[in-house]
C-alpha cells in the first residue's frame, strides 16, 4: 500500500516527539501481536470478522471450539449458517456474522481452492470484510503495513496529538504519514493495547502512562482523586493553558 505523503511537514520536535513515543512503546514491548487467536489466514479472516463490536477475548471463547471443528472454508461451509450460529451466539451481530463466514468460505472455495487471497482488492470483496477487517488481516500477516482505526486508536490518536482527522480514513492515513516507518507495521497493535490497558476511554491510566511527559492531553486528565477525570470546567482550564 503506497504511503500517504503527511499533509504538511512535521517540524523536527515533531518529528522526534513522535518517534520518542514509538521508541518507548517498542521498548516496552517490542513484537506487539494481536489478541486474537487465529491458526491460519482464514482463520484470523474469520476471527477479525466475528470481533466487529465484540471483544477479543468473546470471540476467542467462541473460536476455540468453533475452529477445532470447523478448520477450513470447506468444513465451515458444511456446517452451514444453523450449524455455525450455536458456536459463535454469545457474540453481538451473530446472525449476520453467520451469513457472512459461511458465504465467505463459499467463495474462498470457489474462487480460491479454499485459501483466503491475501490482497486488500479481493478480501475487501468478501462478505462481512471491510476495510478495517482487511487492514488487520494484511498487517497482521505481514503482508503490508496498514493501520486499522478502530476506537481505541482513534481516541489514543488524538489524545497523542497524531492526528485530528474527523473519520477513521482520516485519522488512518496521517498515521501512515507521521509515524516512522520502521514502527509501521506494528503501530496498530501498540495504539489498541495502550487504549485498552493504559489510555482508557472515561479513566485513562495517565500516572502510569510511559508516555504521559509527551502528550499534550494529559492535562486534561488531571485528577483530584485517583484515576478520576477532571470537572468539565478544570478540563478547559488545562487545556487553554496547555
Ligand atoms: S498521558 Fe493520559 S491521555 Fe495521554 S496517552 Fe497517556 S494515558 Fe492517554
Amino acid at each position: 500500500m503506497a504511503r500517504p505523503a503527511p499533509a504538511k511537514k512535521l517540524k523536527p520536535a515533531e518529528q522526534a516527539r513522535i518517534a520518542e513515543i514509538f521508541d518507548r512503546f517498542a521498548a516496552l514491548n517490542d513484537d506487539p501481536r494481536t489478541e486474537l487467536e487465529y491458526r491460519d489466514p482464514f482463520t484470523l479472516v474469520v476471527a477479525v470478522a466475528l470481533s466487529a463490536q465484540a471483544t477479543d477475548k468473546s470471540v476467542n471463547k467462541a473460536t476455540e471450539r468453533l475452529f477445532a471443528d470447523a478448520p477450513t472454508p470447506e468444513a465451515m461451509l458444511a456446517l452451514g449458517e444453523e450449524g455455525l450460529i450455536p458456536y459463535i451466539a454469545s457474540i453481538g451481530l451473530f446472525r449476520t456474522k453467520a451469513k457472512n463466514v459461511v458465504a465467505l468460505s463459499r467463495i474462498l472455495v470457489e474462487r480460491y481452492g479454499g485459501e483466503a487471497p491475501l490482497n486488500r482488492e479481493a478480501l475487501q470483496a468478501l462478505p462481512g470484510v471491510g476495510r478495517k477487517t482487511a487492514s488487520v488481516v494484511l498487517n497482521e500477516l505481514g503482508v503490508e503495513p496498514a493501520i486499522a482505526v478502530d476506537t481505541h486508536v482513534f481516541r489514543v490518536s488524538h489524545r497523542l496529538g497524531l492526528s485530528t482527522g474527523k473519520t477513521p480514513e482520516q485519522v488512518e492515513a496521517e498515521l501512515m504519514g507521521k509515524i516512522p516507518q520502521p514502527y509501521l507495521t506494528r503501530a496498530h497493535h501498540w495504539l489498541i493495547l495502550h487504549g485498552r490497558y493504559t489510555c482508557l476511554a472515561r479513566r485513562p491510566k495517565c500516572g502510569e502512562c510511559p508516555v504521559a511527559d509527551l502528550c499534550p492531553s494529559r492535562h486534561l486528565f488531571e485528577t483530584g482523586t485517583a484515576g478520576a477525570p477532571a470537572s468539565p470546567s478544570r478540563r478547559k482550564k488545562a487545556a487553554s493553558a496547555a
